[in-house]
């Protein structure tokens, strides 16, 4: 596909500075091809947008795609916790970082079992299972199956997150009925190595392609305030947007700085810039569910809000993510219900 083309998805950034958008212009446009191929350049224009002109466009898509008052409630359960031999510089579970995370056993059927019914008695919809591995051994493996069997005979959704995926382990989580698996590129293809060096940016797109090609869903986003630059974050969306097909869920993390991390003195990260990158997640993956992840105890109502009018339609729900924070399942009730959001059922 030629730039041209992405100059038409993107016609706005062809306006002289300065003159204002039309809102003609900046109107929702039908369904855009899932196989339209994104530029970085056209991403960096959307997010060099007039805030007002990118949220405006990012509602209007959002509206066309999905009930604009529906948001998805995931829970996140940390299954395997710490004890990684991988080097994430933003990862407390990483065994390299002193961070004061214990490397703990597997947690038991039961456990998991329980954990999901109570997130499904809060009006969670779809429960997912993460390991602090590199990836799974077959006796890794082999227990998450039966809990991907449980979660999913209580009728929710399933998604895991295990690291990387070998030859046919994809198949064995979708017989067992594993609806979802995460596995997110993190950051911008060239700014990978900055932040993890014991593996490399393809590797991810490798097991990208076992969850597709088992017939699996996937569920693939980054994380953003690492340091890299605007067009770096418009270089990961790129990424994302041009998966084909899309991922059907992208999780936006803002990172979570936690001491004993080489990334715990990252800078601040700007508010504005985070609602941007929602914002250009949306437009560019109009039919993906875009969540709001990681960052949120340290964000904000109305910036929460304002994730949610540029396009996010899922949060993570319950006290905890892997480990560290996330708002109280009754606090993100009442700031649902005051915006008048109600949960989407599966
Ligand atoms: S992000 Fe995952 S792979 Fe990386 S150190 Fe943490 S648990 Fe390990």
């Amino acid at each position: 596909m030629s730039n041209s083309d992405n100059r038409e998805q993107c016609s706005v950034k062809l306006l002289p500075m300065n003159q204002p958008i039309s809102v003609e212009a900046l109107a929702p446009r039908r369904r855009h091809p899932v196989s339209k191929t994104w530029t970085v350049e056209g991403i960096e224009a959307l997010f060099n947008l007039p805030f007002s002109d990118l949220l405006y466009k990012a509602q209007g898509v959002h509206r066309e795609h999905f009930n604009p008052n529906e948001v998805q409630l995931s829970t996140l359960v940390s299954v395997k916790t710490g004890g990684c031999p991988e080097d994430c510089g933003y990862c407390p579970q990483s065994s390299r970082y002193e961070t004061g995370v214990e490397d703990k056993p597997t947690m038991a059927l039961e456990e998991v079992l329980a954990a999901a019914r109570l997130a499904q008695s809060r009006g969670a919809t779809r429960f997912c299972m993460g390991a602090a591995w590199r990836g799974p051994k077959q006796k890794d493996l082999d227990p998450v199956l039966d809990m991907v069997k449980g979660v999913k005979a209580l009728g929710m959704e399933t998604c895991a997150t295990l690291g990387l995926l070998r030859a046919g382990q994809a198949e064995q989580l979708k017989a067992a009925g594993l609806d979802y698996y995460n596995h997110n590129i993190d950051t911008a293809p060239d700014y990978y190595g900055s932040i993890i060096a014991t593996r490399e940016f393809n590797d991810r797109l490798d097991t990208l392609d076992r969850v597709r090609g088992a017939g699996v869903k996937v569920c693939c986003g980054g994380i953003v305030g690492m340091g890299e630059s605007r067009t770096q974050r418009a270089a990961m969306i790129t990424t994302l947007a041009n998966l084909d097909p899309q991922p059907e869920s992208v999780p936006i993390n803002m990172l979570v700085r936690v001491e004993g991390t080489p990334l715990a003195n990252a800078a601040d990260f700007d508010w504005s810039e985070f609602v941007r990158t929602i914002a250009c997640a949306r437009i560019a993956m109009p039919d993906s569910m875009v969540r709001l992840s990681a960052g949120r105890t340290q964000m904000p109502e109305a910036m929460q809000a304002l994730c949610l009018l540029a396009g996010a339609n899922s949060i993570f729900y319950g006290e905890k993510l892997l480990t560290t924070g996330n708002p109280e399942a009754e606090l993100d009730r009442q700031f649902l219900d005051k915006l008048g959001y109600v949960p989407q059922t599966v």
